[in-house]
């Protein structure tokens, strides 16, 4: 990794300009966030160049970052605030759960694929990300030892919300999901009321599938 010159702060602040003006980006702590996490760094080393356009890229295993607006909406969309503890689903780069991590105590990471998991609790440790947990398993399960959870969010897209991740929920506890069909979702926003959990839709959008027990079937 490359130290954080001047080249990648000016691509950097550029992005984030971009999320702003696309409304993406809503509050200063997000903003901050943004600009304070380097994306290049979570990017594959032989399309680094492209860390700071606003589209999703490959890292591997057939899996992808997501594309930098759609983590901004979803992060404003869990209304974060520096007390609470965040469940992810999807690890995947860990760039989602990196920009978390500057807004909230502590953020609960699952991926299925340890290689994955791997790549990015190196990433975090060389960035001194330390409120960051990352664990291998299966996340339509949720994470049951560390529940329940301030707000859940889930960075691959379901068939229907998975019944384990409501009941992690605190009261008033946020999720957010991508659910729909394998080629394109709609974005939703539970809250926990008791035993109901009304939902918003919050537009299209296209994510890799969430694969598990209360998922996709891996075929
Ligand atoms: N948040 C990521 C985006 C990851 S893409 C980022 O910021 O880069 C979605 C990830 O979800 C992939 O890494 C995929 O392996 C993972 N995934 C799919 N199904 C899963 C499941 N049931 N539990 C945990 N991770 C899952």
């Amino acid at each position: 990794m490359e130290p954080d010159g001047y080249g990648w702060e000016v691509e950097r602040r550029k992005l984030v300009w971009l999320l702003e003006m696309e409304k993406a980006i809503r509050t200063p702590a997000v903003n901050q966030a943004f600009l304070d996490v380097p994306r290049h760094a979570f990017v594959p080393p032989d399309i680094q160049d492209r860390a700071y356009v606003n589209s999703a890229l490959p890292i591997g295993a057939g899996q992808t970052i997501s594309q930098p607006l759609m983590v901004a909406v979803m992060t404003e969309l869990l209304d974060p605030s520096p007390d609470m503890t965040v469940l992810e689903i999807g690890t995947g780069s860990g760039y989602q759960a990196a920009i978390l991590s500057r807004l909230v105590k502590t953020v609960i990471s699952v991926e299925r694929l340890p290689e994955l998991n791997q790549r990015a609790e190196g990433i975090f440790r060389r960035l001194g990300y330390d409120n960051i947990r990352c664990v291998v398993g299966d996340g339509t399960r949720g994470w049951p030892a560390e529940a329940p959870y301030d707000g859940i969010i889930v960075t691959a897209g379901a068939p229907a919300v998975p019944e384990s991740l409501k009941g992690q929920l605190v009261e008033g506890g946020r999720l957010v999901i991508p659910v729909g069909d394998q080629g394109y979702q709609q974005l939703l926003r539970l809250r926990r009321q008791g035993d109901t959990y009304p939902e918003e839709k919050h537009g299209g959008c296209i994510f890799v599938r969430l694969i598990g027990e209360e998922g996709w079937s891996l075929e």
